[in-house]
């Protein structure tokens, strides 16, 4: 068995940190982790600057990446205008991005907070920037956001969750992924949730879970959401993260503790451990403080 691991620290993992990370801070970030076996980075995100200052320098990270030919290079979109800018950073014949991340919110109060869009409007957003970025020649996918819980409105109904990914199918995503914005999830419902999206949805489209660590049970959602059919998982060196728009939100799991639960178990994930954790204590001195990953912790 598999699993495919997106590093999101680059873009999730620094988008709500008190300080601005230099632009060559950020690819260095993301050249060191393609060289501890990274195959896709979300690297970017093509959000308004002076609402997300942190995601500011989308363009120069970009212009920054190393041309590789194995390696997808992935910019979160949340309007047609990220779309439109995701595309021009492969103007002129420029290597820029290879996927959008599209993102629609299972909660109307997190929609109109994170992109000003209700639930509703937030699918039918993104089944026309999935397919504006198909046109365009990106590789499109989406997240469903607050999927197990919102942090304006509490729970959310995993059928609503369900419905919403049966119409952004209809976009044609090459994967759905659903997100734990807020770490509340439990491995049960990821278990149900998982495996009710792959009873419903065509099987062309991957599964991706996107979990946080806010109440300690990110890991196992992890494995919980692999267990019932996600074959790819986003997570951040370190276990950085947050979301500027989800008060109390914290980090991401870390790709070092998700590497080292897969790995351990006998599932390849194409990424080094050592080199995972050589990068955390590299970027720790960045940051000037220790970062949550319990595996990187347990090695010093
Ligand atoms: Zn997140």
């Amino acid at each position: 068995m598999e699993i495919d691991i997106v590093e999101v620290g680059p873009r999730d993992g620094l988008q709500n940190e008190a300080v601005q990370v230099a632009t060559a801070d950020k690819i260095g970030l993301i050249t060191r982790m393609i060289d501890a076996g990274a195959r896709r980075l979300e690297v970017a995100s093509f959000v308004n600057p002076t609402r997300v200052p942190r995601m500011s320098d989308a363009e120069a990270v970009i212009a920054g990446l190393p041309d590789r030919k194995d390696v997808s290079y992935i910019g979160l979109c949340l309007n047609r205008r990220g779309v439109e800018r995701a595309a021009a950073t492969r103007e002129g014949g420029r290597r820029g991005v290879d996927e959008i991340g599209c993102v629609a919110a299972a909660s109307d109060a997190f929609g109109i907070a994170n992109q000003k869009q209700t639930a509703l409007e937030s699918v039918s957003e993104s089944v026309a920037m999935l397919r504006a970025g198909r046109a365009e020649g990106l590789v499109p996918q989406v997240t469903i956001a607050v999927a197990f819980g919102c942090p304006f409105e509490g729970a959310v109904d995993a059928d609503r969750v369900i419905s919403m990914a049966e119409r952004l199918a209809e976009g044609d995503p090459v994967e759905i992924a659903v997100a734990d914005t807020i770490g509340v999830a439990v491995p049960q419902q990821v278990t149900d949730m998982v495996g009710r999206l792959r009873e419903r949805l065509p099987p062309q489209i991957r599964l991706r879970g996107h979990f946080h660590d806010t109440r300690a049970t990110g890991i196992a959602n992890v494995w919980a959401a692999a267990q019932a059919g996600a074959r790819v998982i986003d997570s951040s060196l370190g276990g950085l993260g947050g979301c500027p728009f989800a008060p109390g939100a914290t980090g991401n799991v870390a790709t070092e503790d998700v590497v080292y639960l897969f790995e351990r178990s006998g599932v390849r994930t194409g990424i080094d451990l050592d080199r995972a954790i050589a990068i955390n204590r590299w970027f720790a001195g960045v940051m000037g403080r220790s970062l949550p990953s319990a595996v990187a912790r347990a090695a010093a």
